[in-house]
């Protein structure tokens, strides 16, 4: 159910560069071109699986961002289930490499030195039994949010942010340095272009104030570990009324005691006795819809064999899909015996045949064939 890694896609290493990236796509376009394979649709699905791995992979911000994050890096972030969800697009991951986000970066500054608020970033941690039911998490952000006294002018109410007289409100100065003009930050306004004589006092002029706000965030179920949520607008407010940043959710699913995922399956690794593997028996998996499976053990099961519950996987986000349960078998071999054990697996030893362990014989009558001719 995973979605390929790009390189395999394009069969290349990833220490793979430019030139190879290039000859692998120009291969793998040619092999599989809709014009070559008219009317097949698994060539046209990894003739696009191809294209989008190349596209990825030339652009160096792109690579790095999914080296980084992998497919992740290119989710949307819309899960639906409503409550401000928005799709976060390309560009998004891409600051956050090059430093401009997640608090602290430059920020984005209109010509009125109404700046835009910082991104936040929130780490969650869920179990796995969370991301299979899903659920609506409260989480408690601390954020500056937009003073409720000045409305976010800084300038106390009845009064309002005059133009600044030493940069004539555009925030900017130019001093003559020798034969050249330099421009620089204004230094009565700090680049705002505005001052404020009479200070609001709830907030001190700076026209925010910080809060520990309550957010409720929805979790759908089968999200998987490395998705980012993004809460539109409940990042930090903007200076003196710019638009809020973003809240961006960083979820990660806690490794299960029995359960590993892949996509929608799950895979759990059962070890048997050997006596139960060659005489047969059953046993049961707790699963994670809260019911129990019966799982039958043939008569002589091999370590290694694998059985299916179909169904009992993870369910697929936005799909009625549910991925399936495999048991892989483990055979324990006795230990710490009796003299009385000991004493019948000799026993059976001698009265055992070829044909009680075919695989075994036949390996070493192989082995001898080969060297000995
Ligand atoms: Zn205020
Ligand atoms: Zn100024």
């Amino acid at each position: 159910m995973a979605k390929a890694d790009f390189y395999e896609t394009l069969g290349v290493s990833k220490t793979a560069d430019e030139k190879e990236l290039k000859s692998a796509f120009r291969k793998m376009a040619m092999k599989y071109h809709p014009d070559k394979n008219p009317g097949d649709a698994s060539a046209e699905q990894t003739f696009k699986n191809v294209n989008e791995a190349y596209e990825t992979l030339k652009d160096p911000q792109k690579r790095a961002a999914y080296d980084r994050y992998g497919h992740a890096a290119f989710e949307q972030g819309g899960m639906g289930g409503g409550g401000g969800f928005q799709g976060g697009g390309f560009s998004d991951i891409f600051e956050d490499i090059f430093g401009e986000m997640m608090g602290g970066g430059r920020q984005r500054r209109s010509a009125s030195g109404r700046e835009r608020g910082g991104d936040l970033r929130y780490n969650m941690e869920i179990s796995l039994e969370e991301a299979y039911a899903g659920k609506t998490a409260q989480i408690r952000v601390p954020t500056s949010i937009t003073c409720d006294v000045c409305t976010g002018t800084g300038a106390k109410p009845g009064t309002s942010p005059k133009t600044c007289a030493t940069c004539q409100g555009s925030g900017r100065v130019r001093a003559a340095q020798g034969f050249f003009s330099i421009e620089r930050t204004c230094p009565t306004c700090h680049g705002r272009g505005q001052t404020i004589s009479d200070p609001c006092t709830k907030c001190h002029g700076h026209g925010r104030v910080t809060e520990e706000r309550s957010l409720s965030v929805n979790i759908p179920a089968g999200i998987e570990d490395g998705t980012r949520i993004r809460l539109s607008g409940e990042g930090e407010a903007g200076v003196r009324g710019g638009p809020a940043g973003d809240l961006y959710i960083f979820l990660s699913v806690k490794p299960h005691e029995f359960y590993q995922r892949d996509g929608a399956d799950l895979y759990c690794t059962v070890p048997i006795s050997m006596t139960t593997a060659a005489l047969g028996g059953t046993f049961d998996v707790a699963t994670l819809d809260g019911t129990k499976s019966r799982v039958s053990v043939p008569e002589g099961t091999q370590a290694g064999r694998q059985f299916r519950l179909k169904g009992k996987g993870m369910p697929v986000l936005r799909s009625t899909q549910v991925g399936d349960l495999y048991i892989q078998i483990q055979i324990e071999t006795p230990q710490k015996l009796t003299k009385r054990q000991r004493e019948l697996l000799k026993e059976f030893e001698e009265i055992s045949s070829k044909d009680n362990n075919p695989e075994s014989a036949g390996f070493f009558a192989r082995m001898k064939e080969f060297f000995e001719g």
